[in-house]
C-alpha cells in the first residue's frame, strides 16, 4: 500500500473540537482507502466528560450499514456484559480505533477484514482527538487492534488484560473484543471466557469511577480554598 493511500486523518481534523464537529468532519476523511468501499464513518456513541470510554477494532457489517457503533452480534454480547458488570450503555463512550468497515467479498457476503496497522496509524488522530474532548478517566481497549491504537505498539491480549496501566496520562485496561467471545459461544470456555469479561469491565468501571470522584473532591476543595481566600482577603 503506497502512502500516498493512506495520508492520515490529521490534516481532515476540525478546527472546533467538540464531538458535533469531529462527527461531522470525519464524514469526509480520505486517510486511508478504507472510505473507499465502506457505506459511512462510523464514528462513536456518548457524550463529552463520560469517565469511561471503550475503544474497539472497527465498524463490522450492521455498523457500517446503520452508521452506530457496537449495534451488530458483538455490540448485542458487549451490552449483556455491561448490563452485568452493571454498567448502563449510557454511561460509556464508544468508539473504535478505525472508523470505516474493512472488508472482502465473498459473493454477496462481506467477510469483516482486521484492520492493517497502516489503517490503525491513519485512524489515530481521530482517537487522539476523541480523548481530548471526551478527557475519559479510563479507556478500555477491547482487542488488540485497539490496544494497538491506544498504546501505540503491539498489546498480547493474554498477557495485559485486566491490568490497569498508565499511558500517557490515562489509566488503561486492556481485555479482549466482544466478537472474540462470540465465536465462542458454543464453546465449552464460553462461561469462563464471558465471566472474565464482565470482571474487566468491572474493574474499569470501578477505576473510572475512583478517579471521577478524586476529581471532583479535588474541585471541590479547590473551589472552598478559593471562597476562603477570597472572605480572608475581604
Ligand atoms: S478509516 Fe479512519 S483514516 Fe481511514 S478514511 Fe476512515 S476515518 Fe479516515
Amino acid at each position: 500500500m503506497a502512502d500516498e493511500e493512506r495520508p492520515g486523518a490529521e490534516r481532515f481534523l476540525p478546527a472546533g473540537r467538540d464531538l458535533p464537529a469531529l462527527r461531522a468532519a470525519a464524514a469526509g476523511c480520505r486517510g486511508c482507502e478504507l472510505y473507499r468501499d465502506a457505506t459511512q464513518v462510523v464514528f462513536s456513541s456518548g457524550r463529552a466528560g463520560t469517565p469511561l470510554m471503550l475503544v474497539g477494532e472497527q465498524p463490522g457489517d450492521r455498523e457500517d450499514i446503520e452508521g452506530e457503533p457496537f449495534v451488530g452480534p458483538a455490540g448485542r454480547i458487549l451490552d449483556q456484559a455491561l448490563g452485568d458488570a452493571g454498567i448502563q450503555r449510557t454511561d460509556v463512550y464508544l468508539t473504535n480505533a478505525v472508523k470505516h468497515f474493512r472488508f472482502h467479498r465473498q459473493g454477496k457476503r462481506r467477510i469483516h477484514e482486521k484492520p492493517a496497522v497502516g489503517n490503525i496509524v491513519a485512524c489515530h488522530p481521530w482517537l487522539e482527538a476523541e480523548f481530548g474532548v471526551v478527557r475519559p478517566r479510563v479507556v478500555v481497549c477491547l482487542g488488540a487492534t485497539a490496544g494497538r491504537s491506544v498504546l501505540g505498539r503491539a498489546v498480547r491480549i493474554g498477557e495485559e488484560r485486566g491490568k490497569l496501566q498508565e499511558a500517557d496520562g490515562r489509566s488503561v485496561l486492556v481485555t479482549t473484543h466482544p466478537s472474540a467471545l462470540l465465536r465462542l459461544r458454543d464453546d465449552p470456555g464460553w462461561d469462563a471466557a464471558y465471566d472474565a469479561f464482565v470482571a474487566d469491565l468491572e474493574t474499569a468501571a470501578r477505576a473510572a469511577a475512583r478517579a471521577a470522584a478524586r476529581a471532583t473532591g479535588e474541585a471541590t476543595a479547590q473551589a472552598t480554598g478559593e471562597a476562603a481566600a477570597e472572605r480572608a482577603a475581604d
